[in-house]
């Protein structure tokens, strides 16, 4: 158990309140939050799962996803366990939903250590929810780039100002899951407010953190054309330079609405495509889709098949070798 960072006594005994995201958990002695990863202890606010990895992989980076950040290389990808959103249709729920039995106990130094030892460049905290871990995501990622090696976070984006700009310090890039456009649809399926995964966007990008956003596409909830036509403007309002990930949904947990059509994510991404310049569709083959061309020409700049990736249309200085325009590329 670590102390967390970010809590206050609720009243005059020894109730605490979590202050790490918008839930804001009133906590009583010995009881745990929503997410289950923090503990109250005789008035004093724990983190129960510092350094306790349910997975731990070499996943091309691709897989984050980032198309933009280090094209074609690989990343040691790390997981722990908890979630402080409530999806219905979550796609990792034996790890976010509860503590599972096998862990893997690794500290900070121990995690670096393992990354130069595969000879990754960088770490990227996913699979579950990486917020719900952040005094060790924290520790990990200051503690990596004195070395040298870079941080990544795939996230929900459901944290509180503070810490999510400490960090934004720490992080190279992040891929921040924007679950829809309807306020109603994160209201009551996510289990949060819209505007908090905004201001975390809007945190990331101040910070110089590279930025991919995700949409998973779950078929009568978040498939609304003009709703994507609207995140896609917001988007554009940032940079139109963000990448950003139309995934395709498969039931999975409570969920039983069948897959997404393809036809479906098709016309999402016209519709997205419209104002940004760069649009994939994931979780699904389709060709085309997962390709990078430049917006400005149209030439094939980043080739992928599946985690086949074929960088051959940007020079070295990261533009575009037929029209010269600048790519939104970090590599
Ligand atoms: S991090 Fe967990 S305990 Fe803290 S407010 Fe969020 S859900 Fe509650």
């Amino acid at each position: 158990m670590k102390p967390a960072v970010y809590f206050d006594e609720y009243d005059e005994g020894s109730t605490l309140q979590c202050l790490l995201c918008p839930r804001h958990c009133v906590i009583k002695q010995g009881e745990v939050g929503f997410c289950k990863t923090r503990r109250n202890v005789d008035g004093m606010l724990y983190s129960l799962n510092y350094g306790q990895l349910t997975s731990i992989a070499i996943d091309p980076i691709e897989k984050k996803p980032l198309f933009h950040f280090f094209p074609g290389e690989t990343i040691l990808s790390v997981g722990s366990w908890g979630c402080n959103l409530s999806c219905e249709f979550c796609q990792n729920w034996e790890i976010s939903k509860d503590r599972p039995k096998v862990i893997k106990h690794v500290m900070p130094q121990q995690l670096i250590q393992i990354a130069t030892e595969r000879k990754s460049k960088g770490i990227a905290f996913t699979y579950n929810e990486p917020v719900v871990s952040f005094e060790f995501i924290l520790d990990t990622s200051r503690a990596a780039s004195k070395e040298g090696i870079y941080s990544v976070l795939v996230t929900n984006g459901v944290i509180e100002r503070e810490p999510m700009e400490l960090l934004s310090q720490s992080m190279r890039a992040m891929n921040i899951d924007i679950k829809g456009w309807n306020d109603d649809f994160y209201r009551k399926e996510i289990g949060t407010e819209k505007a908090n995964v905004l201001r975390s966007i809007e945190i990331a990008i101040k910070s110089g953190v590279h930025i991919e956003l995700t949409t998973l596409i779950i078929p009568g909830k978040n498939d609304n054309l003009e709703e994507m036509e609207e995140e896609a403007l917001w988007i554009k309002s940032l940079s139109p330079d963000i990448p950003l990930h139309i995934n395709r949904y498969f039931p999975n947990y409570h969920y039983t609405v069948p897959a997404t059509q393809v036809e479906s994510l098709i016309e999402l991404a016209s519709k997205a495509k419209k104002h940004l310049n760069y649009v994939y569709v994931g979780n699904v083959v389709l060709e085309g889709y997962s390709d990078t061309f430049c917006p400005d020409c149209g030439n094939l700049l980043i080739e992928r098949r599946g985690y086949n990736v074929i960088v051959s249309g940007v020079d070295e200085k990261g533009r575009c070798t037929s029209c010269q325009k600048e790519i939104s590329l970090v590599f």
